[in-house]
């Protein structure tokens, strides 16, 4: 005679609100009965490497599903470690986990079905989320080492039966009449229905989920064999010797949907941490064309114990490094673990730190191990990169060792900070030089390069739009301040001498040139160019207000200032028009010519090329005359 008996108060609410207050997400029922049956296989096959003798014949560790269309019935059966009659009513008659009060009394007031079913993902219901496609569940299992079998039956209302029965083998099965009032999207007796579903959740279980696949292959004649459901490689968590390159990159191409082989594949266990956790992680070679729209979807997948848990986990990676892809399996997270509450746990955030760690050391030892394989990364990456820094400037000391420029002193190879710093010139102060430009051609024949070329000073060429504003964000590396080299002057006290002397022609070349400069000055940073044009205020060069102006983000305009070289003989010629006649025509004219043609080599527009074009032909012809 069964014996029947109560369940558990905690457990009666908590089976209330399973079959009557969650009508959605009931496909995860699954999910859970086929990850405890990989959980009672596990127990078992550990059990049987102590001796395998007990395995008795059976020794293929599966899971079965069998559907019964006639009786309504699902069934999903494994030959694991199996229960005994105490252990039944522990497992399914009580909520053992402690919490439980707190936890009940949070899903009671929970006024939503979403916040409800965050909570029991939190707590993990496993077990009893059978109740929401079943009507009535029959539990019938065998322990390994014993003789008699167990049958625990309930319809989940409030009692359960349980009695001694017969069963020839070990392990447990779980026999589900299914809900009369299912919805057609909840049709658990179809074949298709069942595959997409393991396909989709366990996947990745490590025994074989087989199931009586039916096909008609001629009216009326149908053939059934056996299938095995799922791929049960989880190839993470085999060990990386066993593992080829061609596995690895095939997995990548089918999982991620790429073309292209991988640029690197990093797999590790965590070591050390708190907390247990696998992760694959790939960097694609290529960029993939939707980075940067809507449609791209960041994050990692998650899994435990080889269980899918959910997709794009966001949480698991830092955002400038979202173009990586791959996944994460730790058996510290529960099967229904929400989004909500996922980026809330501490766990996330230790793995995500582990995780930048470990692609950060894989990018810097390509850096400085394999330039040619990273310079392909920065090509592709590099923008990235720069973004990411840009977007967190907390982040700087990790990312900015990973950045790349091209400099005056290395012949079209890209150069790092550090590069940089362990070459300075030793006169050359705590100053890392850099200028701004189009392309390399154009800022080599910048004005602003003679003198410091002369020094031999190196000089970082930037010619993304973005690099100055990550300069600027910067500011230092090491403890060396970087520098225009348009705001840049040599030292040299001269200079201000000079300044001084002359003091009158530059104050009435500014009266020529009124508003257009806020001020005309002498540089020694020119050789051979008679003169430049500069930002007056070193936090933004004309470069970048050009590029906040394209971007419609700038309210205001850069002041100019004009630069003039003391040593060429233009500024002779200037002084002696003065000292003959300081209000002279030619003054004015030479003036303008200076200021449109300082402009023109630093790529900008002049304000007006008409009254430019004319004054050199005048030139022309009175120098002809
Ligand atoms: P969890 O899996 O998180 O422990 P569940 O509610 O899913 O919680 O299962 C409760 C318990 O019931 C399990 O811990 C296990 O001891 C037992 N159990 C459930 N299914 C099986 C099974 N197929 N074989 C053996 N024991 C099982
Ligand atoms: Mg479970």
């Amino acid at each position: 005679m069964p014996e029947v008996k109560e369940f558990q108060t905690e457990t009666k609410q908590l089976l209330n609100l399973m079959i009557n207050s969650i009508y959605t997400h009931k496909d995860i029922f699954l999910r859970e009965l086929i990850s405890n049956a990989s959980d009672a296989l596990d127990k078992m096959r550990f059990e049987s490497l102590k001796d395998p003798s007990i395995l008795d014949g059976d020794t293929e560790l599966q899971i079965k599903i069998q559907i019964d269309k006639e009786n309504k019935r699902l069934i999903i059966e494994d030959n694991g470690i199996g229960m005994s009659y105490d252990e039944v009513i522990e497992n399914l008659g009580t909520i053992a986990k402690s919490g439980t009060q707190s936890f009940l009394k949070k899903l009671k007031e929970a006024e939503s079905e979403k916040v409800a079913l965050d909570l029991i993902g939190q707590f993990g219901v496993g077990f009893y989320s059978a109740f929401m496609v079943a009507k009535k569940v029959t539990v019938e299992t065998r322990k390994w080492n014993e003789e008699k079998a167990v049958r625990w039956e309930s319809d989940g209302s409030g009692t359960y039966s349980i009695e001694e029965c017969e069963k020839s083998t070990r392990g447990t099965k779980i026999i589900l009449d299914l809900k009369d009032d299912l919805e057609e999207d909840e049709n658990y007796l179809d074949q298709y229905k069942i595959q997409e579903l393991v396909k989709k959740y366990s996947n990745y279980i490590k025994y074989p989920i087989k199931m009586k696949w039916e096909e008609e292959i001629e009216e009326g004649k149908t053939k059934i064999s056996e299938r095995i459901l799922n791929s049960m490689i989880p190839l993470w968590n085999k060990n990386k010797e066993e593992i080829t390159q061609e596995e690895y990159n095939e997995f990548y191409k089918e999982t991620f949907y790429d073309w292209n082989d991988p640029f690197e594949v990093i797999h590790f266990k965590a070591e050390g941490t708190t907390i247990q956790f696998v992760a694959l992680l790939y960097i694609p070679s290529k960029l993939p064309f939707t980075f940067y729209s809507k449609e791209y979807k960041k994050g990692l997948s998650l899994y435990s114990k080889n269980v899918f848990i959910m997709e794009n986990c966001e949480e698991l990676i830092p955002d400038y490094l979202s173009f990586v892809k791959g996944l994460v399996d730790s058996p510290d997270f529960s099967l229904n673990i929400s989004r909500e509450i996922l980026q809330k746990s501490k766990q996330l955030s230790i793995i995500r730190k582990n995780i930048e760690k470990k692609i950060l050391e894989t990018l810097k030892s390509k850096l400085e191990n394999q330039r040619d394989k990273y310079i392909e990364f920065w090509n592709e990456f590099g923008r990235v990169i720069k973004a990411g820094l840009y977007q967190n400037i907390q982040e700087r000391e990790k990312i900015q060792d990973l950045l790349l420029f091209d400099s005056s002193l290395s012949d079209k190879e890209k150069i790092t900070l550090k590069e940089y710093v362990e070459r300075i010139k030793e006169d050359q102060g705590n100053y890392i030089y850099y200028a701004v430009g189009q392309t390399i051609e154009d800022i080599e024949k910048l004005p602003q390069m003679e003198a410091i070329r002369d020094k031999g000073y190196e000089v970082l060429y930037l010619t993304d739009e973005i690099d100055e504003f990550l300069i600027k964000l910067m500011h230092d590396y090491q403890g060396k301040e970087f520098k225009s080299i348009s705001s840049a002057d040599i030292k040299d006290e001269n200079i201000q001498k000079k300044q001084e002397e002359s003091k009158d022609l530059l104050s009435k070349i500014k009266e020529h040139l009124k508003d257009k400069v806020k001020e005309v000055r002498l540089t020694n940073k020119l050789k051979e160019s008679p003169a430049c044009i500069v930002s007056a205020n070193e936090a933004i060069s004309l470069k970048m207000e050009r590029t906040l102006k394209n971007l419609e983000q700038l309210p205001f305009e850069a002041e100019k200032v004009l630069e003039l070289n003391p040593n060429h003989e233009i500024f002779r010629i200037l002084q002696e028009i003065y000292q003959k006649d300081p209000d002279s025509q030619e003054l004015k004219d030479y003036s303008e010519i200076l200021y449109n043609q300082a402009l023109l080599r630093e790529g900008l527009d002049i304000d007006d090329k008409h009254q430019f074009a004319k004054l050199i032909t005048d030139l022309i012809v009175k120098a002809n005359k």
